[in-house]
């Protein structure tokens, strides 16, 4: 890349970024802990999911000390329906170090900022370039389409060994004197413009320099080799109601996926020897009531898929729950932090039951 030709292009998307952003709240701040939670909240999830949760979620914790105090309960609770809950609790993590070994000042340093709990490259130099204006790199997917149109390049972005690539590309033509809108202009230009189909490049502000449009190869970029089959797992959950009118949940284990949440008791089956029915009677001691089906769907995480069936059971008197199960009073399951597909099994369940 010659000079002028960084030059042109830092020049080109620095100016459109200033003049066509969108008014975000979290672009109204410069504090790093309000920046750090935004662009937690955006690893995987809309824009327009993540505004009011940003926004309820800086009303209650405004400040890294009030977060650092949350209890785990709570902010899950906060965090309902943005899913891969591991981000709340690696943010409270990382903002505990900042309290208890910065004095409350997140670090301004590449090297400092990464050793958080949970800052990985991207959010650590979206962190630093935003709220410091330090010029560094915040590669995402995003990003990296974007910069295999503009410069031509074929790495395959799925293979992690490619991010340093583009990591490489950005320290080149980063703008020293406002890294932060060069970088927010590539972010912006890469949800609104150059998107993964149909990229707008009638529109884009780059285009005079972008030389897949040249070479008419913007829709076969960037290459991105297909992921391993995701692995589906079928799973069975029951609602099971007391004759004092509260409900059984079970509490998932400590670590793994969706650890500490509460759900209606679950398994997974089928397995060889046992039926649905026998391992919920076996392992709950719960019949699952035939013709009480609640709702059934498909919920996809990041790397599996959950396809659920939900039912109406009863108690079966003569078997001990096991310890991770509880009794909740109908106004106490509100309280807990659920996941999104044991929210929809008890949205099913109280449109039926109540
Ligand atoms: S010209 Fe098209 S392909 Fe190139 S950066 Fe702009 S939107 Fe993307």
């Amino acid at each position: 890349m010659n000079e002028l030709y960084k030059t042109q292009v830092r020049n080109a998307l620095v100016s459109w970024f200033l003049e066509e952003k969108r008014d975000l709240p979290w672009r109204k701040t410069k504090d790093p802990y309000k920046i750090w939670v935004s662009e937690v909240m955006l690893q995987q999830t809309k824009v327009d999911t993540v505004i009011p949760y940003y926004e309820r979620f800086i009303a209650k914790y405004p400040s890294l000390e009030s977060l650092a105090c949350a209890k785990e309960e709570e902010l899950l609770k906060e965090w309902e329906g943005l899913g891969y809950y591991s981000r709340a609790r690696n943010l409270q993590a990382g903002v505990r170090e900042v309290v208890e070994s910065y004095g409350s000042t997140v670090p301004n340093t590449r090297k400092e900022i990464s050793t958080l709990k949970g800052v990985g490259p991207y959010t650590a130099g979206a962190v630093l370039s935003i709220a410091y204006g330090v010029p560094e790199h915040a590669v995402d997917g995003n990003v990296m389409r974007v910069l295999s149109r503009l410069l031509l390049i074929k790495e395959d972005i799925a293979k992690p060994k490619s991010k340093k690539i583009f990591e490489e590309a950005v320290m080149e033509l980063i703008d020293e004197d406002n890294p932060s809108a060069f970088n927010q202009g590539l972010m912006e230009l890469g949800a609104i413009i150059c998107t993964p189909t149909k990229p707008k490049c009638l529109l884009c502000p780059v285009r005079e320099y972008c030389t897949a449009f040249f070479e008419g190869m913007q829709e076969q970029l960037p290459i991105k080799t297909i992921n391993k089959k995701t692995k589906v797992h079928k799973m069975k959950s029951v609602v099971v109601e007391d004759d004092q009118g509260r409900i059984l949940l079970e509490k998932r284990p400590s670590k793994g996926l969706l650890a500490n949440m509460w759900q209606f008791p679950m398994v997974e089956l089928p397995t060889a020897a046992h039926t649905t029915e026998e391992v919920i009677e076996h392992d709950y001691g719960i019949e699952i009531l035939k013709g009480k089906e609640l709702v059934a769907f498909k919920h996809v995480f990041s790397h599996l898929v959950w396809e659920m069936e939900s039912f109406n059971g009863k108690l079966l008197v003569e078997k001990e729950l096991p310890s991770a199960c509880k009794w909740f009073t109908i106004e106490d399951i509100a309280k807990q932090p659920m996941p999104v597909p044991v929210l929809k099994i008890w949205n099913a369940w109280k449109e039926r039951n109540t």
